[in-house]
C-alpha cells in the first residue's frame, strides 16, 4: 500500500480514538458537575480534535478515490460520456422499444463509422503490414469443433446464486466490488485490513474456485439485490447452444471465438503461404458470450467484434525478424512479480524485458510493441495503457506466458486485448480430434542421422490371440510414446509379457513377448515433422472503442460561460466525420462552393457534412465538435475558403479548388496539421467563435 495512504489510515485511527476518549471525559465531567470553564475547555478540545480528524479524513478520501477525483467524480464524467454518445447516436441500446435486454447495444451512425475506421486500421496496421492471410468463417459452429477445442466443457466462469430468488452473479466480480467499496468508502478500516482487501484485489485471478468461496464467506458478502445468502461458486459455461438443421439432433453453439476457425484451416493456409512458417492468418467476427450478469455498458456484451490474429512458428524458434522494430520501445508494463508484491505498473524497455525472460520470446514481444503502436496512434492515452502479465494459475496450463493490454477507463483497468503464447495446444487438440495432421515440415539441407523408436505390432499373433479386436491392439500398440514403449520393452523382457490398456476396447489385454516388437534404430531423416505453436493477439474492438471515447471525451466551457459544451478530440483517422463544410452566411455563391467542395471530398472518399442551415458559426462548432469532427471548411468567399483544426482553432486560408485535397491528405495522415499550418496563409483566432 502506498505509504502516504498507510499513514493516514494510521492517523485517522489514532485520531478516532482521540475523539472518542475527548467525548467520554466531556461526558465524565457533565456527569460530575465539574466547573463550567473545565467543561468548556474539555468541549474546545473535543473540537479542535473532530476538525483534525475531519482533515485528515477528507485527505485519505481523495486518496483513495484516486488522484483527487474520487468515484463520484468519475462516475460523473461517464455520464457525461455516456449522455453524449446516446444522444449523438454513437451506440443505442439494442431492443430499446421494447426495453432492451442486457449486453447488447447497436452502433449508430457515428459509432459504426468509428468502428469501420478502427478496422481499416487493424487491417492496414496487422494483415497489410505482415501480410498476414485474412480468412472469414461462421458464426455457428458444430459441437465437435468446440469440444475439440476445451469450450464444451471449460469455457466457464464461477457463478453464485442468490439462494431465495436464483438470480446468478460472477463470483469474482462480487468479491472484487466489495473490496474496492471497502477501500474507497470506508474510512473506518485499519492500514492492515486495507492492506489485505488490496493484497486479495491484486491476487484473486489466481483463486481457485474453493478460495473464493471461501473469501466471499469470510467477508459476509450477500446477494446484492436482496441482501440474500449466496450459493457456494460453479461453473457456468458461456457458449449459446444451437442445433444445426431441422432434426435438432446435431449440436451446436455460437462461436466464443474467432481463433477456431483459423485453426482448422490452419492445413490449408499452411499450403497456401507455400509450405512455409512462420506466417500469420487472421480473423475478424462476431463473438457470442452469455455473460453472466453484463453491466459496464459496452464494456461486457453479450454479444462483439473480436478481431484476432494467430501467428504460427517454430517452437524451437521464437525470434522475429523485426523484433528490432519495436525493441525501444518503452511503456507501462507490470510482470507477475510487481503485481505478487503489491507494487504497480512501471515502465519499461520492451528490448530488456524480452532479453532479461520478463516476456518469454521475441515473436510474444513483437506483439506487445505491434499492439502498443495500434493503440497509442488510435488515440488511447499511453499513461492510461498497461500491459498486464498473467499470473500462474489465471494462464491456461499450456500457455507459456500471456499479457494483457489493459486500458483505464472510468471503470477501471479494462483487458483490452490479449497477447498470449499458447504454445501447440489448439492444433494438437484438432488433430487429435479430427484425424489430420495440424502440423509442419522443415527439410534438412543434408539428411540427419537420427535416433528412431520403431515399434511392430506382430499382425499374425495378436490376431490369434485376440480376433476380431486385432486392429484395435495394432493401433493401440503404434500409438505409444517413448516412454511408455520402452518401459513395455522392459517388462516383457524380464517378465515376458505385461498388461495393456487399449483405451478404445475401454479394457486392459495380456501382451506376450511374441505379439509386438520395440526397439531403437539409426534412422535418416530428409525432415522434421512438428506441430507449430501459436502466439496469438485477440483484441475485443468494443472495448477499445469504449475506451477511445473516454480518453477521447472533454468538456469546455460556452464563450458565454452559461454551458459545458462537450468535445471528442477523436485522432483524424478514427473520427466518424472527418470534416464538415458551412457557407460562412447564407447566399446562393457559397452554398454553391460549399456543394462543389462536398462533391470532391465524397470522390476522394472523406466522410463529411455540409451544414447550410445558416446556423451561428459558434453553434455549429459546437454540434460538429461533439461528434469529434477533426476539421471544418468555412465558404466566406467564392474564390477560397477557411480550413479550421478543431483542438487549436486554428484556421488557415486556401483556394476553392485546393480546399478537399489539403483536407484529404490531413485526415489520412498523409501531412500533419504542421505541415499544411506552414504552407498557407493562417491565423490563429477563433474569433467568431461561439457566438
Ligand atoms: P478472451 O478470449 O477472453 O481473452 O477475450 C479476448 C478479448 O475479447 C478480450 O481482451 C476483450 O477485449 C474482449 N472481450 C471478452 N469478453 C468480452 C465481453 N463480454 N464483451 C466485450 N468484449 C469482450
Amino acid at each position: 500500500m502506498d505509504a502516504t495512504e498507510q499513514s493516514l489510515r494510521q492517523s485517522l485511527s489514532e485520531k478516532s480514538s482521540s475523539v472518542e476518549a475527548q467525548g467520554n471525559a466531556v461526558r465524565a465531567l457533565k456527569a460530575s458537575r465539574a466547573a463550567k470553564p473545565d467543561i468548556d475547555a474539555a468541549i474546545e478540545l473535543l473540537n479542535k480534535l473532530k476538525l483534525e480528524k475531519s482533515a485528515v479524513e477528507k485527505e485519505l478520501q481523495s486518496i483513495v478515490s484516486g488522484s483527487g477525483n474520487g468515484s463520484l467524480n468519475r462516475e460523473a464524467f461517464r455520464k457525461a460520456v455516456v449522455n453524449t454518445l446516446e444522444r449523438r447516436l454513437f451506440y443505442i441500446p439494442s431492443f430499446k422499444i421494447y426495453k432492451g435486454v442486457a449486453g447488447f447495444f447497436d452502433y449508430g451512425p457515428p459509432g459504426c463509422a468509428i468502428k469501420s475506421n478502427v478496422l481499416s486500421f487493424w487491417r492496414q496496421h496487422f494483415v497489410l503490414e505482415e501480410n498476414m492471410l485474412e480468412v472469414d468463417c461462421p458464426c455457428v459452429t458444430p459441437e465437435l469443433v468446440l469440444k475439440a477445442s476445451g469450450h464444451v466443457d471449460k469455457f466457464t466462469d464461477l457463478m453464485v446464486k442468490d439462494k431465495k430468488t436464483g438470480t446468478g452473479y460472477r463470483a469474482d466480480h462480487l468479491l472484487k466490488d466489495y473490496c474496492t467499496e471497502k477501500l474507497e468508502k470506508d474510512l473506518t478500516i485499519s492500514a492492515d485490513k486495507a492492506a489485505e482487501l488490496k493484497n486479495v484485489l491484486a491476487v484473486m485471478e489466481d483463486y481457485s474456485p474453493e478460495q473464493l468461496g471461501a473469501k466471499i464467506k469470510e467477508y459476509g458478502i450477500t446477494a446484492p439485490d436482496t441482501k440474500n445468502p449466496l450459493s457456494d461458486p460453479y461453473p457456468f459455461n458461456l457458449m449459446f447452444q444451437t442445433s444445426i438443421g431441422p432434426s435438432g439432433l446435431a449440436p451446436g453453439y455460437m462461436r466464443p471465438e474467432t481463433a477456431q476457425g483459423i485453426f482448422v484451416n490452419f492445413k490449408d493456409l499452411y499450403y497456401y503461404n507455400g509450405k512455409k512458417l512462420p506466417f500469420a492468418a487472421s480473423q475478424i467476427g462476431q463473438a457470442f458470450r452469455n455473460e453472466i450478469s453484463p453491466r459496464q455498458g459496452l464494456l461486457r456484451v453479450r454479444e462483439f467484434t473480436l478481431a484476432e490474429i494467430e501467428h504460427f512458428v517454430d517452437p524451437e524458434n521464437k525470434s522475429h525478424p523485426k523484433f528490432p522494430d519495436v525493441a525501444k520501445l518503452e511503456f507501462l508494463m507490470f510482470p507477475r512479480e510487481e503485481q505478487m508484491s503489491g507494487q504497480s505498473a512501471k515502465k519499461f524497455c520492451l528490448g530488456e524485458a524480452v532479453a532479461k525472460g520478463t516476456v518469454n520470446n521475441e515473436t510474444l514481444g513483437y506483439f506487445i510493441g505491434r499492439v502498443y503502436l495500434f493503440l497509442t496512434r488510435l488515440g488511447i492515452d499511453k499513461e492510461r495503457l498497461r500491459f498486464r502479465q498473467h499470473l500462474a494459475n489465471e494462464m491456461a496450463h499450456y500457455a507459456e506466458d500471456c499479457w494483457d493490454a489493459e486500458i483505464e477507463s472510468s471503470y477501471g483497468w479494462i483487458e483490452c486485448v490479449g497477447i498470449a503464447d499458447r504454445s501447440a495446444f489448439d492444433l494438437r487438440a484438432h488433430s487429435e480430434n479430427s484425424n489430420v495432421p495440424l502440423v509442419a515440415e522443415e527439410k534438412y539441407a543434408e539428411p540427419k542421422e537420427v535416433e528412431r523408436l520403431v515399434i511392430t505390432p506382430m499382425k499374425k499373433e495378436l490376431g490369434l490371440a485376440f480376433k476380431g479386436n486385432q486392429k484395435n491392439l495394432v493401433e493401440s500398440l503404434e500409438a505409444m510414446n517413448e516412454e511408455e514403449a520402452m518401459e513395455m520393452k522392459a517388462t516383457l523382457e524380464s517378465k515376458g509379457e505385461v498388461e495393456f490398456n487399449v483405451c478404445t476396447l475401454k479394457k486392459n489385454v495380456t501382451i506376450k513377448k511374441n505379439m509386438v516388437s520395440i526397439s531403437k534404430e539409426m534412422k535418416k531423416e530428409h525432415q522434421r515433422v512438428f506441430t507449430p505453436s501459436v502466439i496469438e493477439p485477440s483484441f475485443g474492438i468494443g472495448r477499445i472503442i469504449y475506451c477511445l471515447y473516454e480518453h477521447c471525451f472533454s468538456t469546455r466551457p460556452s464563450k458565454a460561460g452559461d454551458e459545458q459544451l462537450n468535445l471528442f478530440r477523436f485522432p483524424p483517422l478514427v473520427a466518424p466525420i472527418k470534416c464538415t463544410v458551412f457557407p460562412l452566411v447564407q447566399n446562393q455563391q457559397f452554398e454553391e462552393a460549399a456543394k462543389v467542395i462536398s462533391k470532391e471530398l465524397a470522390s476522394v472518399g472523406i466522410s463529411h457534412k455540409i451544414d447550410i442551415t445558416g446556423t451561428s458559426i459558434g453553434k455549429r462548432y459546437a454540434r460538429t465538435d461533439e461528434l469529434g469532427v477533426p476539421f471544418a471548411i468555412t465558404v466566406d468567399s467564392e474564390t477560397s475558403v477557411t480550413i479550421r483544426e478543431r483542438d487549436s482553432k486554428d484556421q488557415i486560408r486556401v483556394s476553392l479548388k485546393e480546399a478537399a485535397s489539403v483536407v484529404s491528405s490531413v485526415a489520412e495522415g498523409k501531412m500533419t496539421w504542421q505541415d499544411v499550418w506552414a504552407s498557407f496563409p493562417h491565423h490563429s483566432s477563433a474569433a467568431a467563435e461561439d457566438e
